[in-house]
């Protein structure tokens, strides 16, 4: 028996120093520094003094991934990673600010003030089945490797590609360049399989397709309606990280449309439109649009938006249907207020969407204060009472009626009713506070004049 175990593993051993060995011979296509158009004046200076002294302390020091991919494509990165045969301890030891970060993958993060670079010793990844969960989920990923290794390791083909400081050429194993000319994602090796290692990559995928305007390759976009459930086996933190970079860089409409396309939607947000009925949903549709629209005009302004107005823009009709049922099944029984109706059908709602992505209780308290003052603002149209003065002297109440402006522009009947109320209401006020304030200035004038 037990000889038999060890002829097994010798045997396996065998073939992982096989693959291996086919991996080392990768031959790269090196593409000298005049036939590309990555410059340094475009490389963070910290970056470079990262790369620099790597390199003169005999490293092996590359820029890779999301930063030379998006200076090829003349686009601003938005983090430049660093690669390096050097080993975490060894980096530290050569910068005076320097962390090493990560239980999974130790990384190393070198601080100049408030910048932060990350290095990361090259990396291998595993064939072994220890490694790997029943699904095929990469559950270790601390090998270190060579670059080649490291190469094949990556997701995209375009997210490969490294670009050398010694000699400021670019290093492409994988044919990634080639891919970017071409405006196409495709996966390194077999789509499938990598997408079973690691079902995040199916959003990076929709993320990168969206944000670069790229097309999916056939057979890394293939598997995805079949594997798009082994999203739910992702820790709801992680896919919060996602989200947020779908949908809060400027790409939300592209984002949308694609997880929507390749049925990815209803694993993100399972309630976003389950129950609605046709006419419904075509008017939700307005609404998601617009507001998904609305979400990247404000990025390109700069503008600060909460991750969670999202979610209470998909989930909004949801929970409209699940407050009524509410109301209307415990009518016999008790009279629920309408607030009470929707207070129920958001926590309902949003404790069901948490589990798959994370959302903190500040956020869950955003969306449901959007939603239970939909309500509020309905039921106090109409009624110039000291209410409507509290509620719209409150914090909550901006956010609150820019959901219900959405709502009344996209067709909401109700909503543009409650909507000319306020307006009204709002600019009666505006009058008011400005008599008083005139009056007030009027007054500080005779003060001061009578000083003088
Ligand atoms: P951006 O930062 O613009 O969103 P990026 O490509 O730099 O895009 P990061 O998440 O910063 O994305 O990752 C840096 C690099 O690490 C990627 O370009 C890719 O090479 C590699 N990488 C990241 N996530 C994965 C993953 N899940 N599987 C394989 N490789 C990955
Ligand atoms: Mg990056």
């Amino acid at each position: 028996m037990n000889i038999l175990k060890k002829i097994k593993n010798f045997i396996k051993t065998i073939k992982l120093s096989l693959n291996l060995e086919k991996l080392n011979n990768y031959v790269p296509v090196i593409i000298t520094r005049s036939e590309h158009n990555i410059s340094r004046k475009n490389i963070n200076k910290n970056v470079l003094r990262v790369l620099y002294k790597l390199k003169d302390h005999g490293y092996k020091s590359y820029l890779v991934g999301g930063g030379v991919r998006d200076l090829l494509l003349g686009r601003q990165p938005k983090d430049f990673d660093v690669a390096t045969n050097a080993y975490p301890e060894k980096i530290k030891k050569l910068f005076k600010h320097c962390y090493i970060v990560g239980r999974r993958f130790q990384l190393a993060h070198v601080h100049f003030g408030s910048d932060v670079v990350e290095v990361a010793t090259f990396r291998a990844s595993h064939s072994h089945r220890k490694h790997h969960s029943e699904e095929g989920m990469i559950l270790r990923d601390n090998i270190y490797g060579n670059i080649e290794q490291d190469a094949v390791r990556r997701d995209f083909t375009i997210n490969a590609l490294y670009y050398n400081i010694i000699n400021y050429t670019l290093v492409d194993y994988v044919d990634g360049l080639k891919d970017l000319y071409a405006k196409q994602l495709c996966l390194i090796g077999d789509p499938t399989t990598r997408y079973r290692e690691d079902p995040v990559r199916m959003l990076r995928a929709i993320r990168f397709a969206a944000k670069l305007e790229f097309s999916i390759a056939a057979n890394t976009a293939q598997p995805i309606f079949s594997l798009k459930e082994l999203l739910l086996n992702i820790a709801p933190a992680r896919l919060y990280d996602e989200y947020v970079k779908l949908f809060f860089y400027g790409h939300a409409l592209e984002s949308f449309k694609l997880l929507k396309q390749y049925g990815l939607l209803e694993i993100l947000f399972p309630h976003w439109q389950s129950s609605l009925n046709k006419q419904v949903k075509q008017f939700n549709n307005n609404f998601i649009i617009q507001g998904l629209k609305d979400i990247d005009g404000k990025i390109i302004n700069h503008e600060q938006i909460n991750p969670a107005w999202l979610i209470a823009i998909l989930l909004w009709n949801e929970v409209r249907i699940v407050a009524t049922e509410h109301k209307d099944k415990n009518k016999d029984k008790e009279k629920i207020s309408e607030f009470i109706a929707y207070k129920y059908a958001a926590e309902k709602l949003l404790s069901e969407q948490n589990k798959i992505i994370s959302l903190s209780k500040k956020l869950m308290i955003f969306i449901k204060d959007i939603w239970t003052l939909q309500v509020k603002l309905a039921k106090i149209a109409g009624k110039t009472d000291k209410r409507a003065n509290k509620l719209s002297s409150s914090s909550k109440f901006g956010i609150a009626f820019e959901f219900l402006l959405l709502r009344a522009t996209t067709g909401d009947k109700k909503a543009q009713r409650t909507a000319r109320w306020w307006h009204k209401y709002l600019a009666a006020r505006k009058q008011i506070d400005d008599q008083d304030n005139n009056e007030n200035n009027n007054d500080e004038n005779i003060v001061a004049l009578n000083e003088v």
